[in-house]
């Protein structure tokens, strides 16, 4: 689903991708772990283009990623992306944040997209939020609603950057809830966290970054219990 070949990014001097080889199949729920600065956020960026690469390929579902004009912005709506700063339309309802990129970019008829709107708000447990404003809901609420509208699109891949960094501790669980069910509706997912207790119970693999390389690729238990690489052991010793 996911297949990144060779990519190479740099920002000035700084080597921020080295040599990214990542093949993802369709339905693998991967967690990627680093320490901070190793290239994880631009890891994802790179992967529906908010950040250009210097040399490499990189494809979705056996479509190879457009430089720019009208394919990038429908491949662009095959990768979901959720943040740690939730981004929600502040001057729109929750039910019309969710509404709005499926009418603009998929041509979605109002009707349709409102139908969605509430299937989905219901699906991420804020469908009697819909009327709202995003600053009358918690953390974790928006949050939610930013996972719902990024479902709007039918994206074939979903990535999430430190989704639950940014929450109250008590709200960490709810949007931790929506993200297992999903993988377990078989999106595809790269998820960057430092939730150790999600990472061991919803990944399928773990991919350690370590100065914009891939340093482990693996599965969960044999990266949280026996590290192969001195800065995994590290990275593992100061989050534990
Ligand atoms: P991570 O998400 O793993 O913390 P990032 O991908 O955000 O790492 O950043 C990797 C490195 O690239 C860091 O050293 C960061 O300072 C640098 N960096 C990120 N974005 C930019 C940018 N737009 N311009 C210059 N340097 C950047
Ligand atoms: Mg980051």
């Amino acid at each position: 689903m996911i297949d990144m070949r060779s990519v190479d990014k740099h920002f000035g001097d700084l080597h921020v991708l080295r040599d990214i080889d990542l093949q993802v199949p369709t339905g693998q729920v991967l967690v990627l772990l680093g320490p901070s600065g190793s290239g994880k956020s631009t890891l994802c960026r790179t992967i529906n283009r908010l950040e250009t690469i210097d040399s490499g390929t990189i494809s979705i579902d056996g479509t190879q990623m457009p430089r720019e004009g009208k394919d990038l912005a429908r491949l662009r709506a095959d990768v979901g992306m959720v943040f740690q700063q939730f981004n929600l339309f502040a001057h729109k309802t929750v039910l019309q944040n969710v509404m709005l990129a499926p009418m603009k970019v998929r041509g979605t008829d109002k009707a349709t997209a409102r139908a969605r709107a509430h299937e989905l708000l219901a699906r991420v447990g804020v469908e009697n939020q819909a009327e709202k404003y995003p600053a009358q809901l918690s953390g974790g609420q928006q949050q939610r609603v930013a996972i719902a509208r990024s479902l709007a699109m039918g994206p074939k891949v979903m990535l999430f950057d430190e989704p639950t960094s940014a929450l109250d501790p008590e709200m960490v669980n709810e949007v931790l809830e929506v993200m297992v069910e999903l993988a377990g509706e078989g999106m595809t997912m790269i998820v960057v966290t430092h939730e150790m207790g999600f990472a061991r119970r919803a990944a399928d693999r773990v991919i350690f970054m370590a100065d914009g390389a891939i340093v482990e690729d693996t599965t969960p238990d044999e990266f949280f219990d026996s590290p192969r690489s001195d800065r995994a052991r590290d990275f593992l010793s100061k989050i534990h």
